[in-house]
């Protein structure tokens, strides 16, 4: 078996991965923030951990992904004061749109979603093992905060010079109670606002509500001890969020927290090229409304490698869209098929090395996704001679459902499995036109149509039929 590389944030190099107890890779994804639907950039950066985790099982591993929830934050707490509601009332309809989101993308369910507040006790001890190192304090203003320069590694993942963040922050009025101005807060003492919207809960240090660093070191270590293998999450977060992490899990275990750091770049929706048609696609409903399909949503992603910046444009999804054409075209083909040539069998076994070798070499999903290409090239011109090998036509469909099932561009058994959820949409459609909402109406034959769906409205009704 070939060895899996990585990049890890901590160390600047493409590093060899094993999981530490050789069968599960435990791996911890920062989640979204419940406050509003997570944006397509969000969504890149979990489609990179999904295709991470997909070639884990590939390379013949386990996975145990942990996904957080935050769903207590400033913005959650001053939306549901405004509206006289408690935070879960605001969280719980945008935790319902990440999951519809998340699995129109088809991105793979986390073995874990915990949420923040399920957690406060674990929160609390941390913070309380903390205090007792003397690594945290408690200041007037009733909050508890983490004193950096008590951890002697602060700043080792961003590699900021600490004696810099120190000395060259201003002291803003409302960190007056801190000991140093970067100095971030573990418990933050209970407002008004925090009471009244159910923000606040009881601790050794009175009601307050945990920091956004504190969940996520409380619940990785909650559930996949206080080593694990990988930590992910957007290049955004390196500093200060996973820095803070570190600082807290470390300095509460003196164990390393993570094996390996792994950030991806950004989706750049602001682009000068950005034309009217992908100008507002900010969430899944926009892609949704605009007919941009979830494989072709995938394609686009990984065209690029997940350490580089990727721009989002019609150019883009349109070339995107074309492979997803191609691959479903070929997937047909090769279900339908009934024999091939004995050359299948050579062809097929080349592209499968050559996707996973670039899967293994730091999730280079470009390189797999041309092997895919490459493939599919080859077979046709075998396919193309009309032979009657089945071990070769064997040998193809297996390869074509290893690689598919890591990539995911085309959904296996699509053809059979959601002809009921296209019906579904069309009855969307018949009563959104009944009501006269045309908008709605259109939006939804724009989605089916970017998923290869082609409509027909006559007289005796709506019929549909597949064209790619
Ligand atoms: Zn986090």
């Amino acid at each position: 078996m070939s060895e899996f590389r990585l990049y890890n944030t901590m160390t600047r190099s493409v590093d060899a991965l094993t999981p530490e107890d050789g069968e599960t890779v435990r791996m911890y994804t920062c989640g979204p923030t419940v406050y509003n639907p997570a944006h397509v950039g969000n969504f890149r950066t979990f489609l990179f951990e999904d295709l991470l985790r997909r070639a884990f099982r590939l390379r013949g591993w386990n996975v145990d992904q942990v996904m957080n929830l935050t769903d207590v934050d400033d913005k959650i707490i001053k939306r549901a004061a405004e509206k006289g509601l408690t935070i879960g009332q605001v969280t719980e309809p945008v935790i319902e749109i990440f999951h519809s989101d998340r699995r129109y993308l088809r991105i793979e369910d986390a073995e874990t979603y915990p949420r923040a507040t399920d957690h406060i006790p674990e929160m609390v001890a941390l913070v309380e093992e903390l205090m007792k190192k003397g690594i945290a304090y408690k200041a007037e203003d009733g909050s508890v905060y983490y004193a950096i320069d008590r951890f002697a590694d602060y700043g080792k993942l961003s590699r900021l010079d600490t004696r810099e963040i120190k000395s060259g922050a201003r002291v803003s009025q409302d960190d007056y109670t801190k000991e140093n101005a970067q100095d971030f807060a573990l418990w933050k003492a209970a407002k008004e606002e925090d009471e009244k919207t159910e923000a606040a809960w009881d601790s050794p240090w009175g009601r307050g509500r945990p920091g956004w660093h504190l969940e996520c070191s409380a619940m990785a270590m909650r559930y996949l001890g206080h080593t694990m293998d990988v930590h992910c999450g957007g290049v955004d977060l390196v500093f200060p969020h996973h820095e803070d992490e570190i600082a807290q899990s470390e300095g509460a275990t003196g164990e390393t927290f993570s094996r390996f750091w792994c950030h991806g770049e950004f989706l750049l929706t602001d682009g000068s090229k950005m034309a009217k048609r992908v100008g507002n696609v900010a969430t899944v409903a926009d892609m949704r409304a605009q007919g941009i399909s979830a494989a072709a949503f995938r394609a686009f992603v990984f065209s690029t490698h997940y350490r580089k910046q990727l721009n989002l444009s019609p150019d883009a999804l349109d070339a995107a869209t074309e492979g997803v054409r191609r691959v479903g075209d070929f997937a047909e083909r090769l279900a339908a098929a009934r024999g091939g040539t004995p050359a299948l069998v050579q062809i097929a076994a080349e592209a499968e090395r050559d996707a996973s070798e670039a899967l293994f070499d730091d999730l280079n999903a470009p390189i797999a996704m041309g092997a895919l290409f490459t493939f599919i090239r080859r077979a046709n011109g075998e396919l193309d001679k009309g032979g009657s090998d089945v071990p070769g036509l064997e040998a193809a469909r297996h390869t074509f459902s290893r690689i598919n099932g890591v990539l995911d561009i085309v959904p296996e058994g699509e053809v059979v499995d959601d002809a009921d959820e296209i019906e579904a949409r069309l009855a969307e459609r018949r009563e959104a036109r009944q009501t006269r909402d045309f908008a709605r109406s259109d939006a939804i034959r724009k989605e089916l149509e970017g998923r290869g769906i082609e409509i027909k409205d006559g007289p005796t009704g709506t019929s549909w039929k597949r064209v790619r």
